[in-house]
């Protein structure tokens, strides 16, 4: 008798943990775990996961219930993502559930409507056949299950495939690709007996290139008509089949194909450790601390071309905004078709097109944003994470997992190695390569010795003493202007986080609220509306204020579109580019704009955040920073660090090529040593100045951080429920660890509901998350009945 243990499909308490049923005899042999099935809960029928199938001879587990449905015939979840579920659910105290599914494509995650797809005739059973009669798609719950098992054979034979129709899915593209049926040495003798001059050229058009041709590009080779492929194929002289063809998102894309560089003497020194543990089969994690341009994209390609030649595969995060082409570009062009690209602007049936190729073992590289961390590779030779420091790692969602540790946690199960690279490393990541925690491999000369850019700092409250009320220092202006005479482009780039435009009475200082969060409004000047970014409450902008009734209410702050304006009225000649969420919302906006720059059809790109990594354009010759400090007063103990980042981000902008680059940085506090230090790439130095504050604050890497959040519709409720939080684990943690709290959040109220917050600050206690699951119990049922919420968040990268 063999019982299954399922992971139901709902994310509560109650149910969060494994359930067993009956497998019925004559699924015995088909059930395996990693498999989806339709189980009875009560009176419902819930989707669930099958975790482990369980050999029994106890005669009282035959009282057990029956499952209902098989909704898989091959596993989805390999065992190692199953453990890597389980992991993560300790690691973040999310539901078991909630683990599993992020690590599948949505198309999987919903009840889809599931097709079995005929692929290779040949292979397949003959009962299977039958039921496919002369369709080549049938759908699967059309199909008996006693047919089950021959499915299941025919699956594994790769006759047939299991496909899910996605409700968003464009039509599945499909076409007509013509085979050649003749042997090579029949072609020419029966070519020769044939009257046809056309269809004469056909058959040795095939002797020449003896491969699938799709059907439209053989008309365009030979400039024929489809008549007399369509009498060869009557004639059985060649064969004709509707293929389907995935939706590649890159397929209008050629890829010029390129070769390795010989490597510098930097990059032998760098890579070499690496590639004998991949020869090992060894895991460690590898910090690349290299300066922008040094090369170690280059690296990357060379590790993963090592992994391909053992037969392993490799998997490449980039953190999403840098997932430009030019990215894809550089990784497609090594490895052609090998390469499966997942990103959040592909929809559903096209991220589900790219992981089945991985599932399907027909890829061996994923390069993706955090989530192509749990790619379903089973042979995994190496994960590299490309600009480490990014805070969109880090989920900030059920569950909160850190691609980081995903990464490491699957290196060690793979015995393959980690890289981690960066040009400006996290405090933690540097802290750890200067324990050897991590390797710390450096690379600290630019190719070709390209000198690193001139950087000028510019004093606004200086321009402000002397006159100058616009966003523009003299300085600044001045460059702008010389490169329009000399046609060579320049990147201004607006810090617009902490900083967006709000509306502000001009008589009474009174600020437009929102009137559900503790937020001010964001005005929009497209339609005149005034936005909450937190929950979308939209009103008219008011022509009166509220308060005072004054007519003088105003907008301020610098928002792009604001800069654009000024941009137009200061260089009307220019023609400028402008990308920020407005402009780069429609799919596919972001790549066009870039497009348009990098052809020159632009002189100035203007952006947000967005445009500060990963962009190499040769002709860009001037970096502007228009406020480099705004990140700097943020109720944020990393604010410094990420100020330090983003601007050393921002000046590898320029002069990546033959032009030297100049880079221009506006702030209202130009002595802040973040700036000082960013302007002369002096990282060790900021290291050691940002480590003494960290220990002085007490906060990480010098201690572990986690946040508890609060939230609830009542006031009194939430401030009551975080002191009794907070009182819990003072009782229960050790001594030496720090309970902040309870305080109300820096956004203290989002959607109606007030936020509170505890932190807890410790340096080792190994009883807390033992404590929090305790709370969370604890908790449970007001969590239903009074709509409570009780987030978690271990090593948080957001405080808000
Ligand atoms: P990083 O990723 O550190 O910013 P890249 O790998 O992008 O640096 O290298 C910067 C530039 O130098 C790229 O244009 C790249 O093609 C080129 N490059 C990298 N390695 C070599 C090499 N060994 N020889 C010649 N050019 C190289
Ligand atoms: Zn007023
Ligand atoms: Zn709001």
């Amino acid at each position: 008798m063999k019982v299954a243990s399922v992971i139901v499909d709902v994310p509560a308490r109650q149910t969060d943990r494994p359930f067993d049923y009956l497998i019925p005899k004559r699924w015995e042999d088909l059930v395996q775990a990693g498999m989806r099935v339709v189980v009875p809960f009560g009176p419902r029928k819930l989707q669930g996961f099958i975790i482990a199938v369980k050999d029994t001879m106890d005669v009282e587990r035959e009282k057990l219930k029956e499952l209902n449905e098989l909704l898989d015939v091959t596993p989805v979840l390999t065992e190692e993502l199953l453990g890597l579920g389980f992991w993560l659910t300790d690691e973040t105290l999310c539901f078991t559930i909630s683990a599993f599914q992020a690590m599948l494509p949505t198309a999987v995650k919903a009840t889809y409507n599931k097709q079995l797809v005929l692929r290779n005739p040949e292979e397949i059973e003959e009962n299977v056949r039958a039921l496919f009669g002369s369709r080549d798609t049938i759908d699967w719950k059309d199909i008996d299950e006693k047919w089950y098992r021959s499915v299941r054979n025919s699956i594994a034979a790769g006759a047939i495939e299991v496909v899910y129709e996605v409700k968003d899915r464009v039509q599945k593209k499909k076409q007509r690709v013509i085979y050649p049926v003749l042997l090579q040495e029949e072609i020419e003798q029966i070519a020769a007996g044939l009257k046809s001059q056309k269809q004469q050229d056909l058959l040795y058009y095939f002797l020449e290139n003896y491969e699938p041709i799709p059907l439209k590009t053989l008309k365009e080779e030979l400039q024929i008509t489809d008549a007399p492929i369509k009498t060869l194929v009557k004639k059985g002289l060649l064969y004709e089949k509707y293929v389907e063809v995935y939706r590649d998102p890159y397929e209008d894309t050629r890829f010029k194909r390129t070769k390795p560089f010989p490597l510098t003497e930097e990059q032998k020194t760098s890579i070499a450790p690496i590639l004998s543990d991949i020869e090992q089969e060894q895991h460690r994690t590898f910090l690349m601390y290299g300066v922008t341009g040094s090369g170690k994209t280059e690296i990357y390609l060379q590790s993963i071309e090592a992994v391909l030649q053992k037969g392993k595969e490799a998997i490449m995060l980039v953190p999403e905004i840098s997932l430009t082409p030019q990215m894809v570009e550089r990784f497609k062009g090594r490895f052609g078709s090998q390469v499966a690209v997942l990103h959040s602007a592909l929809s559903a049936g096209e991220k589900y097109d790219e992981w089945r190729k991985i599932q399907r073992k027909e890829v061996k590289v994923v390069v993706g944003a955090r989530s192509a961390v749990f790619a379903p590779f089973e042979n995994l030779g190496i994960i590299i994470i490309d600009e480490e420091h990014e805070s969109s790692y880090k989920q900030e969602d059920n569950p909160r997992y850190h691609a980081r540790d995903v990464a490491i946690h699957r290196g060690e199960y793979h015995g393959c190695p980690v890289i981690l690279g960066s040009a400006t490393p996290t405090l933690e990541s540097f802290a750890r390569a200067s324990k050897h925690v991590y390797h710390l491999l450096t690379m600290s000369k630019r190719m070709n010795d390209q000198a690193l850019p001139t950087v000028e700092i510019v004093d606004m409250r200086e321009e402000l003493r002397e006159g100058n009320r616009s966003m523009f220092s003299k300085l600044l202006h001045e460059k702008i202007q010389d490169r329009l005479d000399k046609n060579e482009q320049t990147v201004l780039f607006l810090n617009r986080r902490g900083h967006s435009s709000f509306v502000m009475c001009r008589d009474c200082g009174y600020v437009m609220q929102c009137p559900h969060c503790d937020i001010s409004l964001t005005y929009h000047r497209m339609n005149q509306r005034l936005k909450c970014h937190y929950c979308n409450h939209e009103e008219p902008l008011p022509s009166a204020c509220p308060a005072c009734s004054s007519s003088y209410i105003r907008f301020f702050g610098t928002g792009t579109q604001k800069v654009e304006e000024e941009l137009a009225r200061l260089f009307p000649e220019a023609r400028v580019i402008r990308m920020d969420v407005d402009t780069t919302s429609r799919k596919g906006a972001h790549e066009k704009l870039l497009t348009k720059f990098g052809e020159g059809k632009a002189d100035i790109l203007l952006g947000t955040q967005m445009i500060a990594k990963g962009l190499d354009f040769p002709n860009v010759t001037l970096v502007g920073v228009l406020t480099a400090d705004t990140m700097l007063h943020l109720p944020d103990f990393r604010a410094s660090e990420k100020t330090y980042q983003l601007l050393t981000q921002v000046s590898g902008r320029a002069g990546r090529h033959k032009l030297p680059g100049e880079v221009v940085i506006q702030t209202y506090t130009p002595e802040h040593y973040s700036v000082q230090l960013a302007r002369e790439q002096q990282y060790a130095a900021f290291f050691e100045h940002e480590m003494h504050i960290r220990k002085l604050h007490q906060y990480p890497p010098y201690y572990y951080l986690t946040l508890v959040t609060v939230s609830h519709p009542e006031l009194l409720q939430t401030v009551h429920i975080t002191e009794k939080i907070v009182s819990m684990l003072r009782q229960k943690c050790s001594p030496q660890t720090i309970i902040l709290g309870p305080v109300a959040s820096p956004i203290a109220r989002v959607k109606d509901r007030y936020r509170y917050q505890c932190m807890i600050k410790y340096k080792r206690e190994p009883n807390l998350k033992h404590v929090l699951r305790f709370i969370n119990e604890h908790y449970q049922a007001a969590m239903t009945k009074e709509q409570l919420q009780i987030s978690i968040d271990f090593n948080p990268t957001m405080l808000m």
